[in-house]
């Protein structure tokens, strides 16, 4: 086989055989085939999609190019959570105990964040001495024992992804549905659960710009996951304001445990309760109403905040020395009005430029810096009244750059909803 005839036939909108792309891909994991050459072929795809035979032909070799866990040693079902990414969202967090409190099994592996969007890992290495870095057995043993563990991603979770991602990036080519959806659910599988929920983030501080979109991704996701006999459920959430009311390692985990403690920004609980509630019904087989029952009232007696304890307790975290920066300065309106938009992307930007994120892998993250919103979307201000503090590190960012985030106007717009609609 050469890689030209293949690059050829996919530019030709013909179909790929299963044995090219197993050729294609692993060759290019071993260096015999050069980026330029999968450049083509993933530009080839962007343009001309993939087959659902095509899909899971490259979701297949995805998985066996690195480990698989197998979960089945932890005792019940193993319910998953994805997001799509976005700004501000902290959801893994606050929901991980929660669900593990409804006696739901959470093995989570995470990622770090890239870009203008945070990572779960990064805001739990902001709790001082919290250990990401579990062996595969203290994560199976800890789930075992207390229903929940989050760790880093290990490299060898489907290592064919992790390199063409990294090429994708610089070649235009991530933003392809077919590209996205086996990228995603090869690293779910490899990762073992069952039961996987995806939180499918719109808008312009995400991935997918709009609904249509989002649906086709869903819809992918789903077949995908009955092709490995796993049960997927996606929830489409907006994303053109920033989820809660911070963005910033440290100030994310701080508002977590606000919300844990019943306190914090409706939208956020709202949110988790949701797919804390699809999670709990995939994995007890229960009704919703039954499921949400249960999660609702585990957050409310403080029975998911003692899980969270628990959880940061195993992995050795030092709540006591969590702590966000004190040099604070806050924005005020200068003019009476409605908040009429929130701009994420530019939001998240700003925080990583401050430090919350990196631009290169090797960046280091600042875990105290970052932005408390004090009002949302929808919220009337007046002049002089608080819009965002500003929790600053060593770098220095524009302050007028963080103002033309808010739009306020005298007129109320309609305010778009949080969660757009559940596909399963
Ligand atoms: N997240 C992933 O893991 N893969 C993609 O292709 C896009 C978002």
């Amino acid at each position: 086989m050469k890689a030209i005839d293949i690059i050829n036939k996919k530019r030709n909108k013909e179909e790929l055989i299963d044995a090219e792309i197993e050729f294609f891909i692993d060759s290019y994991l071993l260096g015999d085939i050069p980026d330029y050459q999968m450049s083509a072929l993933l530009m080839a795809i962007c343009l001309n999609g993939m087959s659902d035979a095509e899909i899971f032909a490259l979701t297949d070799v995805f998985i066996k190019s690195g480990d698989v866990l197998d979960l089945s040693v932890i005792d019940g079902i193993v319910v998953d959570k994805h997001s799509t990414g976005g700004v501000g969202d902290k959801t893994t967090l606050i929901l991980a105990p929660l669900v593990a409190s409804c006696g739901v099994k959470v093995a989570k592996m995470s990622g770090r964040g890239l870009g203008h969007t945070g990572g779960t890992i990064d805001k739990l290495e902001s709790i001082p001495e919290f250990d990401v870095n579990l062996s595969e057995e203290q994560f199976i043993n800890q789930v075992n024992a207390i229903n929940v563990a989050i760790v880093s991603q290990t490299t060898n979770i489907v290592p064919a992804d992790k390199k063409i991602y990294a090429l994708r990036d610089v070649t235009a080519t991530v933003e392809s549905i077919p590209l996205i959806a086996s990228s995603i659910m090869s690293k779910k599988i490899a990762s073992g659960a069952l039961k996987i929920v995806i939180d499918i983030k719109i808008g312009r501080g995400a991935l997918i710009k709009n609904i249509e979109d989002a649906r086709k991704l869903a819809a992918l996701m789903i077949k995908i996951g009955r092709h490995y006999n796993r049960e997927v459920v996606c929830l489409l959430t907006n994303m053109n304001y920033p989820l809660g009311s911070t963005i910033g390692n440290s100030l994310e985990v701080m508002e977590s445990i606000e919300i844990l403690q019943g306190k914090g920004s409706k939208d956020l609980e709202q949110l988790v309760i949701v797919l804390a509630t699809i999670m709990v019904s995939l994995a007890k087989n229960m009704s919703f109403k039954d499921a949400r029952e249960q999660v609702v009232s585990n957050l409310k007696s403080g029975l998911a905040y003692n899980k969270f304890l628990e959880l940061v307790k195993e992995q050795h975290g030092n709540l006591k020395m969590l702590h966000a920066s004190n040099k604070v300065t806050s924005l005020k309106s200068d003019k009476n009005g409605y908040i009429n938009a929130i701009d994420a992307l530019k939001l998240g930007e700003l925080a990583r430029d401050l430090g919350a994120g990196r631009l290169l892998k090797t960046d280091a993250v600042a875990y105290e810096v970052g932005f408390k919103l004090h009002c949302h979307v929808g919220d009337k201000v007046d002049f002089n009244s608080d819009l965002i503090s500003i929790y600053k590190g060593e770098k220095a960012i524009d302050f007028s750059e963080v103002r033309k985030c808010f739009t306020i106007e005298e007129e109320k717009r309609e305010v778009e909803p949080l969660i757009f609609e559940a596909i399963k």
